[in-house]
């Protein structure tokens, strides 16, 4: 069979978070340029919760998907539970399911945008791009694929690694005005493990078992774990799971060889580094980079790539990986500390894009300093 040939203005490789929210973007803005996504996925299933802090009155263009939110978070050891209440920042959640659902109606409604679902990106060569579907030339390329070739989970030097369930409770069980941010804290052989509880209602949440590693492991591999955590929490039989959750994220620097972006072909998403490097943290990162990049277009400018944080937040972000590295036994007391003395919104500043040299230097100063100095002094 002859392969089919198709031009478009802009083309972006892989539909996920990224190319949806570039869509997003774009559907808003009056450009007239033809844009056309690729997806490997068949069609989509919810998969994924973003959850990350945005400030109560900030003019958040996913306000409307929004799952819940929360202006309180909660941290906990075996011994002790204490939280943060914010007035200024909330930790929302957007379920994947709804923003895939309002980017496909918007790109419906969209006469410029096309989805090309089951649509796996073969071959590449410049701006040309080989699929099941046929060819496609385009003159911009954003390359969003998480491409399995790029095995960042070889090339990380540390791994934030959950398995969790979403589950509905047969009898009311959840707190549902406060996220469990870092509930269960403790240290374990080489690594640190907590867990994550998110509750949607009184009888809906989800509970991830998450470690931070520099060995790399399965998320299925704390199943076990995550089972034994629920029992004691919830019990035997009295919830039904909802959906499983599971993913192995880069921390710290990627050792990858960093794709090039040219003016034409811009690598975004998380191979181009868009997850914060000692968070895992990416939406928001992710949504204000796909609107700059139609701003940019708008004003007849390059796609901009990545913002680079400063490079004094980047190079704390990296020393607090080293040290987590270097020093496993002492992460749970670096957090407990952390959380315990640094105020409710410079701790959301910090877990968010901080630039703010005031920011830092709180979180310099409030961490144990011992750990940090060791990790100073260590060549690795
Ligand atoms: C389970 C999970 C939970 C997360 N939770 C949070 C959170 O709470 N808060 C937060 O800020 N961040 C979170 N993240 C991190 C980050 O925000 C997400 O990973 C985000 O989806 C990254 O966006 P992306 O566009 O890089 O990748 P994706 O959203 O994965 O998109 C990549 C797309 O490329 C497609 N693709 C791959 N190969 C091809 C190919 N050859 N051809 C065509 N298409 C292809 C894939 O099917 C996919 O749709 C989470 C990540 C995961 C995995």
């Amino acid at each position: 069979m002859q392969d089919k040939f198709f031009d478009c203005d802009i083309l972006i490789l892989g539909g996920g978070c990224t190319g949806l929210n570039f869509a997003l973007a774009y559907a808003k803005s009056n450009l007239n340029l033809s844009l056309t996504i690729l997806e490997a996925r068949e069609n989509y299933e919810h998969d994924r919760n973003w959850s990350f802090w945005i400030e109560s009155n900030d003019n958040f263009q996913h306000r409307d998907i929004i799952r819940k939110t929360w202006n309180s978070w909660r941290f906990s050891t075996s011994e002790e539970s204490w939280s943060h209440i914010s007035k200024k920042y909330e930790y929302v959640t957007i379920a994947s399911r709804d923003f895939y659902d309002k980017a496909i109606q918007t790109i419906k409604n969209d006469k410029r945008q096309t989805l090309i679902l089951g649509c796996a990106v073969h071959t590449i060569s410049g701006n040309t791009i080989q699929t099941e579907k046929g060819i496609y030339n385009a003159k911009i390329v954003i390359d969003t694929r998480n491409n399995k070739n790029i095995k960042f989970e070889a090339d990380a030097s540390f791994y934030q690694v959950f398995y969790g369930y979403e589950v509905k409770t047969k009898s009311t069980f959840f707190d549902d005005t406060q996220v469990g941010l870092m509930t269960e804290m403790k240290n374990i052989k080489n690594s640190f493990s907590f867990l994550y509880v998110l509750p949607f209602s009184k009888t809906d949440g989800l509970i991830e078992y998450t470690v931070f590693t520099k060995d790399l492991i399965k998320p299925d591999d704390l199943r076990k774990e995550l089972n034994h955590s629920i029992k004691k929490l919830i019990g035997d039989t009295n919830y039904d799971i909802k959906h499983i959750e599971q993913a192995v994220l880069p921390m710290g620097p990627l050792k990858m060889d960093q794709k090039k972006s040219s003016s034409t072909y811009i690598y975004a998403g998380t191979q181009a580094g868009a997850l914060r490097e000692s968070s895992g943290y990416g939406f928001l990162n992710i949504y204000n980079w796909a609107i700059s990049a139609v701003i940019n277009l708008e004003k007849g400018k390059d796609i901009s790539i990545y913002k680079n944080r400063s490079s004094m937040s980047q190079y704390l972000d990296r020393h607090f990986i080293k040290t987590l590295r270097i020093s496993p036994s002492s992460s749970k007391k670096i957090f407990v500390t952390l959380t315990k003395k640094i105020q409710a919104d410079d701790f959301v500043r910090f877990m968010s894009e901080t630039n703010r040299l005031i920011d830092l230097i709180k979180i310099i100063i409030a961490v144990p300093k011992l750990p940090f100095l060791k990790a100073l002094f260590k060549n690795e």
